[in-house]
């Protein structure tokens, strides 16, 4: 298949008529002019990838948003996340990835990396085939079409000091053991699907235990050299208090004098860190994983993200609880929270690229590439198709010149601006409309009834 975009915006920058020319999902080859047999389009952007996703949290999103019974937290939102998934069968978590996946793709997610605990029955007992919940998780992927890096969560404990789980985390729960037996079980559901991965998260520094984690990243590792994995790692200033106090450093500090972290670790919400760790962060060439609406909504903290940004650091974006499934509000707070903490402006760009919204976008979908080892996340010769048509009829609104483009879309745009999306060489969305998404918002309007009745 040929495509040719007046405007697209390759990993050296914008160029203009193009035609990109793709064999078996891949760009083969880009040519100047437009090919007879080209689809003729006009602002072609990569897609983007989303590094965190807990899919089955898409169904109670605002429903932990009232201020009337005092204080909120964090803590007070995952009691309502316990009660909510008590009741989720395995069909249910299928019928809400279905409806989250295409509500990513048509917002410009053409990736996602899900961060997968949910493990169990409904009573905590495990299914015949540990991967039951996993399972799901692949169908709605390939239901919809959307990449998928699958990372099984390892969850041990309730807290520092192997606390025993609560009642509320019963259907998370896997010795080490039993969860690399998941993990191998995911790579082979994984083998039957296109344009899947599979890599592994332990859970938090709080959920495991040393001896464990390692087991399970050398387990990962015999499996794929590259997997990812991903952790949770300073969300809480609770956490990293305990931590503290658990193991007298602070969570990052301690995850790289204990465990052999390499380029292919995400760390995930590093809100909470001092000087020294981002800045070993920076060296150890390891990905930010921030999720700048669910942190701004769950009253997290904000990540160092102009000082590592600075030093070189690679991030990636999250939209983790789905408060917000949008990859342009994830990047627009993203600069906006630097911006209110410095009084200054336009800060996420450097002298190569000064638009920030281009920046943003680039380095969060290159980023994003890395924390999912998938060949994705720019356009150029030998990469997957992945990627967004912009839509004219919104575009035109806006500047038209292209130093401008992504600025518009990413901080003034008001309306999902995206009117084709392809994936691994296959348009899933056309005309801004997913083929399965009547049916995908029936069964998930129908689900929240029954869960909340
Ligand atoms: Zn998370």
């Amino acid at each position: 298949m040929n495509i040719y975009g007046k405007n697209i915006l390759l990993n050296t920058g914008w160029v203009e008529d193009k035609t990109l020319v793709i064999d078996d999902g891949t760009i083969v080859d880009i040519v100047d002019g437009k090919l007879p047999n080209a689809e003729a389009l006009n602002i072609i952007i990569p897609g983007m990838i989303n590094c965190h996703s807990h899919a089955f949290q898409r169904a109670f999103a605002g429903f932990s948003e009232q201020g009337s019974e005092g204080q909120d937290s964090f803590w007070t939102w995952r009691k309502v996340m316990y009660q909510f998934l008590a009741k989720l069968t395995d069909k249910d978590a299928e019928i809400i990835a279905t409806q989250l996946y295409i509500e990513m793709l048509k917002m410009g997610y053409t990736r996602v990396a899900e961060f997968h605990y949910l493990h169990h029955n409904q009573q905590g007992n495990k299914y015949q085939s540990l991967a039951t919940m996993a399972r799901s998780i692949f169908c709605a992927a390939k239901n919809t079409g959307i990449g998928l890096t699958m990372l099984p969560v390892l969850y041990q404990y309730s807290g520092f000091s192997q606390q025993q789980p609560n009642d509320g985390q019963k259907r998370f729960i896997n010795d080490v053991s039993q969860f690399n037996a998941l993990v191998s079980e995911c790579f082979d559901i994984s083998k039957g699907i296109e344009n899947t991965n599979v890599g592994i998260a332990p859970h938090s520094l709080r959920a495991v235990d040393k001896a464990s984690l390692h087991y399970a990243v050398k387990h990962v590792r015999s499996l794929a050299s590259d997997a990812p994995i991903h952790i949770h790692i300073a969300e809480q200033q609770k956490e990293v208090a305990d931590c503290i106090a658990h193991y007298n450093k602070r969570p990052v500090q301690w995850l790289f004098d204990n465990i052999d972290v390499d380029q292919h670790w995400c760390l995930i919400h590093a809100t909470h860190i001092d000087e020294q760790e981002r800045k070993l962060m920076v060296e150890k060439g390891v990905i930010a994983g921030i999720c700048p609406t669910t942190e701004a909504n769950l009253g997290d903290g904000i990540f160092p993200t102009a000082e590592y940004v600075n030093e070189g650091g690679i991030f990636a974006i999250g939209s983790d609880s789905h408060i917000s499934v949008n990859p342009v509000e994830e990047l627009r707070w993203l600069e906006y929270a630097q911006r209110l903490i410095r009084q200054q402006r336009a800060l996420l760009a450097s002298t190569d690229v000064p638009s920030v919204g281009q920046y943003l976008w680039q380095k969060a979908a290159q980023g994003g590439a890395i924390s999912t080892s998938s060949n994705t996340g720019e356009l150029a010769i030998g990469k997957q198709a992945d990627l967004l048509v912009l839509d004219d009829s919104q575009m035109r609104l806006f500047a038209k010149s292209r130093m401008h483009l992504l600025d518009s879309l990413v901080f003034a745009s008001q309306k999902p601006s995206i009117e084709h999306v392809m994936v691994n060489g296959t348009w899933v969305i056309r005309d801004g409309q997913h083929p399965k998404q009547a049916q995908a918002e029936q069964q998930f309007a129908q689900l929240l009834d029954t869960v909340t009745a």
